[in-house]
């Protein structure tokens, strides 16, 4: 298990899925999941050039983000990538610089309350459930191009929330069902796109972000048109737990 070989594995892939879909890699952000991993384990990433992390969970990165900055100079960007809870806002906004769980107008509204509060700014991504999977958190955007009511209430949402002051609205994030041939994430990966052209076009809102592609279905994702690919084992090795 070698941290810098993984990573640069890493990026030879995120280059070839370029390649293939004639993108720039410099539009593709690498975000290294290092939940469940050591302080150590995130400086080893950072000597290999990765600069933007991921947790899922506030409690571990309420102890690990003050231990990895002990350790280092390098300045780096956390992002949230996990399920928030509400109570958990405040925490969450002093932690981290971008929040990708964002799943309600509800916890939006908090978020901007207490930025404005606290005079910070913070960058959301709005988590969407594409794929209609009960498991999964996120607005519920399963049949989205077909239900004109749906598409409708989740638009009046997503500008509601992105007129809110103090955060800043970058885009969409979505998580792919497991399944054992990468290929099967591809139309969930492309409705969210399309979902995100659809919401810029007709609400006139930049949305220039899509946060998705993990693991196991990245290069499905940047074919798609991923901005920020969010990969914890590829880089960390297996976790023993979540
Ligand atoms: C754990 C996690 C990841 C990374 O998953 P891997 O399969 O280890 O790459 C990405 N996104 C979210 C939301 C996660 O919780």
């Amino acid at each position: 298990m070698n941290i810098a070989e993984n990573i640069a594995q890493v990026y030879t892939n995120i280059q070839d899925a370029c390649t293939r879909a004639h993108r720039d890699i410099t539009t593709v952000r690498l975000i290294a999941v290092s939940k469940t991993h050591p302080p150590e384990a995130v400086i080893k990433a950072t000597a290999a050039g990765v600069q933007h992390f991921g947790e899922n969970r506030v409690e571990e990165a309420e102890s690990k983000l003050p231990a990895v900055s002990a350790l280092t100079d390098v300045s780096l960007h956390w992002h949230m990538v996990g399920h928030l809870q509400s109570r958990k806002a405040k925490d969450a906004l002093t932690l981290f610089g971008t929040i990708h769980s964002v799943d309600s107008y509800k916890l939006a509204e908090k978020l901007s309350r207490l930025a404005v509060e606290h005079r910070r700014s913070i960058a959301l991504l709005l988590e969407t459930n594409v794929s209609g999977e009960a498991s999964k958190y996120g607005f519920q955007a399963a049949g989205w191009e077909q239900d004109d009511v749906l598409r409708e209430s989740l638009f009046d949402a997503w500008r509601q929330i992105a007129e809110l002051p103090g955060i800043e609205v970058r885009g969409l994030m979505t998580m792919a069902p497991i399944v054992t041939d990468m290929e099967d994430t591809r139309p969930v990966f492309a409705s969210l796109r399309r979902l995100r052209d659809a919401m810029q076009e007709t609400q006139g809102i930049a949305l220039p972000e899509l946060s998705m592609g993990m693991t196991d279905d990245y290069p499905v994702a940047i074919e798609e048109g991923a901005t920020m690919v969010r990969i914890g084992r590829a880089i960390f090795g297996e976790r023993n737990m979540r």
